[in-house]
């Protein structure tokens, strides 16, 4: 399979970077391009044939967005993406001082911080440990989750790749009584996930990672729990009723919909699930021998420290001995046209308090456009660079 001819940005670059964002398949590119390039109207508003047409392709991208994801329609808003979608649920349920709340330091700060903030309000954090591989221990999330109001967890490691065993989660978290929230943002680019099925409360998808443009995402949201939340942004768009006293507005997901839509998002992303749609199940097969054979190589350069999960997406953490993360990644750019992902990733907890890298890690990340010429060339890349100390 080639998927990289549809992939012009990757042209005199290795792109091993898709774990920070997705590069968008031209055919979505183009269509994207070309509605905006056309477009003259505003969504929900007016009533003219062209904004009664934008509309129309809003709903009906809302309604083919969520069945990509097994949701129902009215289980889907759109927001500019993962970070929003969980502090929306995070800021609009109503939690309360003396609540406990159950996170893992296997996540994102982006599914922690949010969280963070309740404790000002007198909201109890518990912690659930994890392994080396960045794989949530399920046990001490049993024992953490007795008691507790809601736990948020993540799908899989946005450093190890670590594919985290969510329908236990989920189950263990209904059978406590306690509320769940997924962020799916590393997990739904490698793997279809089915919403309904799984039986979560929350989920939160970012757009951007599965190769849409940039500037939207998801928040999913059971029929049974979106009555708990409350919209953080009120105005135009989505009401029921405006008096001089107050408002009443549309419920969940229209209500928390307040302002002009990202239109090229939402039109971006219903043509990329269609696109991956008509791709099938390759497309994730396809990164994912990619990612082991690149594995499996690095791990025969004893210089070479590769931490991932058993199970995991086509992502894992690297550390070379000698070297400072930043300054490998800049060394892979500026010799060998390669990109890569430096640092803390945004998850202090696991790489610096779990794996104990606190200089930070460098992540490779595959997806549809790699090729095993990619492979190859990070793999000797490392060889080199491996042999030669990093000079200060
Ligand atoms: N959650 C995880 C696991 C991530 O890796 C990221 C992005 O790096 C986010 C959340 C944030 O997503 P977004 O960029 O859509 O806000």
């Amino acid at each position: 399979v080639d998927y990289k001819k549809e992939f012009p940005q990757t042209i005199g670059v290795t792109n091993l970077d898709s774990a920070a964002t997705g590069l968008v398949p031209a055919p979505v590119a183009d269509f994207v391009f070309k509605y905006t390039s056309t477009s003259c109207a505003n969504a929900g508003r007016s009533a003219y044939r062209k904004s009664v047409e934008l509309t129309a392709r809003i709903d009906f991208a809302r309604e083919e967005i969520a069945g990509f994801f097994g949701a129902k329609t009215h289980e889907l808003t759109f927001t500019p993406g993962a970070t929003h979608a969980l502090n929306w649920v995070a800021k609009g349920l109503n939690i309360n001082c003396g609540d406990v709340i159950v996170l893992t330091k296997a996540d994102h700060h982006a599914n922690i911080l949010p969280w963070m903030d309740l404790k000002k309000q007198g909201v109890q954090i518990r912690w659930v440990e994890c392994d080396k591989s960045g794989q949530i221990d399920v046990t001490d999330f049993r024992q953490k989750v007795e008691g507790a109001k809601l736990a948020a967890f993540t799908g899989a490691s946005n450093v190890t790749g670590a594919i985290q065993p969510i329908d236990v989660l989920v189950k263990i978290c209904k059978e406590a009584g306690c509320l769940s929230v997924i962020d799916s943002a590393q997990l739904a680019p490698h793997k279809r996930v089915n919403f309904d099925e799984l039986g979560a409360d929350f989920m939160a998808i970012a757009g951007h990672k599965m190769m849409a443009p940039k500037g939207i995402g998801l928040l999913l949201a059971n029929e049974n729990s979106s009555g708990l939340l409350s919209p953080l942004i009120v105005g135009g768009g989505v009401i029921r009723d405006v008096t001089l006293d107050g408002y009443e507005l549309q419920p969940f997901p229209i209500g928390f919909e307040s302002g002009t839509p990202c239109v090229e998002g939402i039109l971006g992303l219903h043509k990329l699930t269609n696109w991956l749609i008509e791709k099938g199940e390759d497309l994730y097969t396809h990164e994912s021998e990619l990612a082991d054979i690149c594995e499996e190589n690095l791990r025969q350069n004893p210089k070479v420290k590769v931490i991932r999960g058993n199970l995991a997406t086509p992502v894992m953490a690297i550390n070379v001995e000698g070297w400072q993360p930043h300054k490998l990644a800049v060394k892979l750019d500026a010799d060998y046209k390669i990109a890569v992902r430096s640092g803390h990733m945004c998850a202090l907890p696991l790489v610096r308090d779990v794996l104990g890298y606190p200089e930070g890690l460098m992540r490779i990340s595959f997806a549809a456009w790699n090729t095993h010429e990619d492979v190859e060339a990070v793999v000797c890349a490392l060889r080199e660079i491996s042999n030669v100390r990093e000079t200060r």
